[in-house]
């Protein structure tokens, strides 16, 4: 059961939230808004919630956190979850505040399925006025606009539009499984329902959280799986101990990243990562916070699941109904692996020509860092009125920016700077 607080505690932006749909309903379903915010998820609900607190109009498009709604039953964050909050400037509105209202684990491990729920309230909350349909695409209007048309076929310009779309349209399936037919192969990013490999033998790929946890998934749900990890080993994290000697505190402080001096550093100066040379932050980008896998998915698959070390894939070819992969193992011999299904657990490029959505004549006039956009200290990317923030944002401003955390720190700014820019304008 969901604690919902009373009509006299509503706060400044849930009382605007609520507004917005009784009177305001006319001015947000206009086929002209000041903002539009592409996405549903953490990222865009907090824009939404700090653009209505700040009496910015706007618009916001897509299924409320269906990313994680679509969770598969029986994973855990990987955050913390003073790490996974939603942030809205109101207190008592925290992801371990809900927990605890609702009896559930406030520190970890949270179910992705409570967090979804909390994530579900805090719409209901503050952004009521979110409409449940996708944006298929974005233009350029030609007078500085842009141009959005929904997948109900419904048309919008916005003066400016936010892109929080999270992973959505970034995963990446590897060359090597480009010979297999969709039906043979899924890439983790597109499982919540783990029941269909009953019975079958599947090979995971990847040896990082989501293959772990895929491996480990399609084990209780009574397949055969086997993870074929390229590097020398899988990683996992260790547990955070709740009795840590007054020296381990004061040396790895624990952070929203974990414990450790520079995820303090990292939480403490979020946007500093933004000042830092080019070449450092793609280093740190790229290379810090791997993908490794949390604690308390270790006994579900140590022992339990075969994972195969130094194992690389080097053709993988439909035979019959099923698959049959050619791997390379750790002596350098080829090994072949006939199994019903594939899954990719191969990660995400925080690549921006992959966002579908997006017009090729807006694509070209992004500016990019590796593959990503590069983008302003407001987020702003180079074609004036577009901004991105999570993933996409992350080449700008860091790791901290690839995790719900960095909401708290991406949602003001930008918020601040859109109602500040609309003044400008105003004047
Ligand atoms: C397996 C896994 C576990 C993770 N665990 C954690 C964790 O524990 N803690 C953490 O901080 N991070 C975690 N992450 C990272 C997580 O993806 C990001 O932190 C999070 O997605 C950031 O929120 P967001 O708002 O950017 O994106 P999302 O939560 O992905 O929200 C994006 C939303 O946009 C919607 N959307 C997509 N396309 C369109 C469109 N065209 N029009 C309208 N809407 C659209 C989607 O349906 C989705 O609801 C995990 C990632 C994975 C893959």
């Amino acid at each position: 059961m969901v604690a919902c607080p009373g009509e006299s505690s509503l706060s400044r932006e849930a009382s605007f939230a609520k507004k917005m749909c009784e009177i305001g309903y006319r001015v947000a379903v206009s086929p002209e808004c000041d903002v539009a915010i592409v996405g549903s998820g953490p990222y865009a609900l907090s824009v939404a919630a700090q653009l209505g607190a700040r009496r910015v109009e706007h618009r916001i498009f897509g299924p409320p956190m269906k990313f994680w709604r679509d969770m598969p039953t029986g994973i855990n964050l990987k955050s913390f979850a003073f790490a996974t909050s939603i942030w809205v400037r109101e207190a008592k509105h925290t992801f371990p505040e809900w927990c605890r209202t609702n009896g559930l684990e406030d520190f970890e491990p949270c179910t992705m399925a409570s967090f979804a729920a909390y994530g579900m309230w805090m719409k209901d909350r503050f952004v009521p006025h979110i409409e449940n349909v996708e944006v298929s695409k974005v233009a350029a209007a030609g007078d500085g606009r842009f141009e959005l048309t929904l997948a109900n076929e419904e048309r919008l310009t916005a003066r400016r539009v936010v892109f929080a779309t999270g992973l959505s349209n970034l995963a990446v399936l590897p060359d090597v499984l480009s010979g297999l037919p969709k039906d043979l192969v899924t890439h983790t990013f597109y499982l919540s329902d783990y029941s269909i490999f009953r019975g079958k033998t599947v090979a995971v790929i990847g040896g990082g959280a989501s293959a772990i946890e895929a491996g480990a998934l399609v084990h209780e749900a009574g397949g055969r799986a086997e993870i074929l990890v390229r590097d020398d080993q899988a990683i996992f994290h260790g547990k955070l101990s709740t009795k840590r000697s007054l020296y381990h505190s004061i040396r790895y402080p624990n952070s929203v990243l974990g414990p450790g001096m520079k995820n303090r550093l990292l939480q403490e100066l979020p946007l500093g990562v933004h000042f830092l040379p080019e070449w450092y932050r793609v280093r740190l980008v790229r290379s810090y916070l791997g993908p490794a896998s949390p604690w308390w998915i270790k006994d579900r698959v140590l022992g339990v699941v075969p994972i195969f070390a130094q194992t690389t894939v080097i053709r993988a070819e439909p035979t019959g109904s099923r698959a049959r992969l050619v791997v390379r193992t750790p002596s350098g011999a080829e090994r072949i692996l006939e199994v019903d299904h594939v899954i990719a657990g191969t990660g995400y490029d925080a690549n921006v020509d992959r966002v579908s959505y997006l017009d090729e004549g807006l694509l070209r006039r992004i500016r990019r860092l590796e593959r990503a956009p590069v983008l302003s200290r407001n987020f702003q990317s180079s074609v004036p009125g577009a901004y991105f923030v999570g993933l996409l944002a992350a080449m700008s401003f860091g790791p901290l920016f690839r995790f719900v955390a960095g909401g708290k720190y991406a949602a003001p700014a930008l918020a601040r700077h859109l109602a500040g820019r609309r003044s400008a304008a105003a004047s």
